[in-house]
């Protein structure tokens, strides 16, 4: 969301202010729809830059380079994170994923919102290291509706989707941890997309909005 603010108590009326962007973080369990609200919001024109995160995870069908991920080997992996080149990176569900520094700086300095969709150690990992991101957790209307959309998708094998059902009742107990709680109920998306867009508003709207600071390729930030 680029801000772009001309003060009307400026003396000379000319006064732009171009503010950096907010940093959010969304995490969610695995089939709770997170990538549907965030594709329907962004389809509702907001503007805000996901962040592709760097993973080990092998492509699914009609997966590419950046989209939504960039595949990399454990070689190459392990080569950014000794770069200092990743601001978190976690094992979620037996593969490595992170998130590349440089690209949340990037866009936070030319004004754009930046979100972050990953997992609950991973946001942990961001919550030490960079004071003023804003979290929201994602849930499902239940569980049970969790595990439908999990078998729907058949993305996964079944060993894959059981692990990613213990791992959700994992992740669902951290959200305590999070400032908001976004509810994803079975046919009610638009519900979903409008709470996470007024939240991204709202934050923006503070008296003193969470600016944070990312710098590029320094060790511990
Ligand atoms: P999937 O492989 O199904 O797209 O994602 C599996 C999980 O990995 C999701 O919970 C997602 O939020 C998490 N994830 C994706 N990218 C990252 C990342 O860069 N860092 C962390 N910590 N988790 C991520």
């Amino acid at each position: 969301m680029q801000l772009e603010t001309s003060s009307p108590l400026s003396p000379t009326g000319q006064a732009t202010i171009s503010k950096p962007g907010l940093l959010f973080v969304l995490s969610a369990p695995s089939g709770t729809g997170k990538d549907t609200v965030i594709n329907a919001l962004k389809k509702k024109g907001a503007d805000f830059h996901v962040v592709a995160s760097v993973t080990t995870r092998p492509p699914r069908p009609g997966e590419s380079d950046g989209h939504p991920y960039h595949f990399v080997s454990q070689a190459q992996f392990q080569d950014m994170i000794e770069k200092d080149e990743l601001i978190e990176h976690a094992q979620v569900h037996g593969n490595w994923y992170g998130q590349p520094r440089q690209q949340i700086a990037d866009n936070l300095q030319q004004g754009r919102d930046v979100l972050l969709k990953i997992d609950v150690q991973g946001a942990a990992t961001v919550r030490q290291k960079v004071p003023g991101a804003i979290y929201i957790f994602l849930v499902p209307g239940s569980v049970e509706e969790l595990v439908e959309r999990l078998n729907h998708r058949q993305t996964e094998t079944e060993e894959e989707r059981n692990r990613r059902l213990t791992d959700a009742r994992y992740e669902l107990a951290q959200q305590e941890h999070y400032e908001y709680i976004i509810v994803n109920r079975q046919g009610q998306l638009a519900e979903a997309v409008n709470h996470l867009q007024a939240i991204m508003q709202a934050e923006h709207c503070r008296t003193k909005p969470h600016y944070v600071q990312i710098q590029n390729n320094t060790k511990g930030l």
